[in-house]
């Protein structure tokens, strides 16, 4: 399972590129007469290789496997029968504190129980939309999908189409029509769409006009102290 991948860092946020050195498995292989037969508990362990981090992510992996008769040391496995995110507990990306913190702990909330219960998580992941639409573009409606529709003109097309592609799967679509507190059937992967569009939103208007001012701000300094 180990090999050279790129790595988003939960702890600090970079976009990094696992080695080998970073990373370690262990696996468990039991039958001891479960009704499932054999299984496999692989622990998965991942260090951070970025020098002002070094946090590690520990994941574990419960699998069916069978002794393969004709290789001694191969283990076929199946597909996974679950995955445990144990530390860090959810898949929630660092967001900068000036994002607003409602904003923050609904995005959080919504990415720590995910995998346990996908409508509530979407239906935090809707409020959390809501939220952004509501604080960045100061545009507030009765209907979520109000809102979303007067964005249309607002924002650059690109964006307001994967908006609008989310907007239009299943359970997320028909409920964005209805009050934003109406707790919604999805399944877990309309929910993690959810959470990548969110995801996506912070990034694109909040952080990228963050680093904007950040850098018209220097460019003004700069041009201060040439001053005489
Ligand atoms: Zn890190």
């Amino acid at each position: 399972m180990t090999q050279t991948f790129p790595w988003s860092c939960p702890y600090c946020g970079r976009d990094v590129t696992l080695t080998l050195a970073s990373q370690s498995e262990e696996t468990h292989f039991f039958h001891n007469g479960n009704k499932e037969g054999s299984l496999a508990l692989t622990t998965l362990v991942v260090v951070c290789p970025n020098p002002n981090c070094r946090e590690f992510a520990l994941t574990g992996v419960l699998r069916h496997s069978k002794r393969n008769s004709q290789f001694e040391n191969q283990y076929p496995f199946g597909d996974p029968l679950e995955i445990w995110r144990l530390k860090p507990k959810s898949s929630a990306k660092q967001i900068p504190a000036y994002v607003p913190s409602p904003i923050i702990d609904d995005y959080r909330e919504a990415c720590l129980i995910k995998d346990l219960s996908p409508k509530a998580s979407a239906t935090l992941s809707r409020r959390c939309l809501q939220g952004i639409i509501r604080d960045y573009w100061k545009i507030s409606k009765a209907r979520l999908i109000d809102e979303v529709l007067e964005l249309k003109d607002k924002t650059d097309p690109l964006t307001w189409q994967s908006i609008d592609a989310v907007r239009k799967i299943g359970n997320i679509g028909a409920h964005m029509e209805k009050d934003i507190n109406v707790i919604i059937d999805v399944d877990p992967n309309e929910a993690d769409m959810l959470l990548r569009l969110i995801e996506m939103l912070i990034k694109d208007w909040y952080i990228a006009r963050h680093e904007r001012e950040a850098h018209l701000n220097a460019l003004i300094n700069a041009a201060a102290t040439k001053k005489v």
